[in-house]
């Protein structure tokens, strides 16, 4: 039973949900994993008087438990959470590359020319869409165009004459 004026468990749990999603997350991890007791049958001084059972466990040894298990969930949260900078640091690091190559080639940012649903393009951003900003060109696609031609003008150009001392044997 609770005393007068303080809350009980579950309104004190429901008020730490409310504070902070991340305690919501642990509480929700602990209680999947611990699902309530039923709720005693008997009045607390009657409960007293009973011997504890296996069943019930010692209140100590629980909230041991309950505090270890809590330690692990926040590890794992912190854990994730890294992770999830790092995601974030190389989304970042993805757009920017992606947008720039956008700006070189002409493109739509969002889906290069390929979604008719675009709210930038409707589908007509593909590249040369406009002109390309020439400082993205520059940087991204001059190079590789000028590796391109020089490829292509090599494979134009006529086989070098054979070996001539080899051809004097055959
Ligand atoms: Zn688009």
């Amino acid at each position: 039973m609770t005393a007068p004026g303080l809350p009980s468990l579950e309104e004190l749990m429901g008020s730490l949900r409310e504070q902070d999603p991340r305690l919501a997350m642990v509480l929700d991890v602990l209680q999947a994993q611990n699902p309530p007791r039923n709720p005693p049958q008997h009045p607390p001084q009657d409960r007293r008087a009973d011997r504890p059972s296996a069943q019930d466990g010692d209140p100590d040894e629980a909230i041991a438990t309950v505090i270890a298990e809590a330690a692990r969930v926040e590890a794992s949260l912190r854990e994730a959470n890294d992770l999830l900078v790092s995601f974030r640091a190389e989304l970042d690091d993805l757009r920017r590359r992606n947008d720039a190559l956008a700006a070189a080639a002409g493109s739509c940012y969002l889906c290069w020319g390929e979604d008719p649903g675009c709210p930038v393009c409707a589908g007509r951003g593909r590249p040369g869409w406009h002109p390309p900003e020439r400082w993205a060109y520059r940087r991204y696609l001059a190079p590789a165009h000028g590796r391109f031609v020089r490829a292509a003008a090599a494979r134009a150009r006529p086989a070098p004459d054979p070996d001539p001392a080899k051809e004097a044997r055959t």
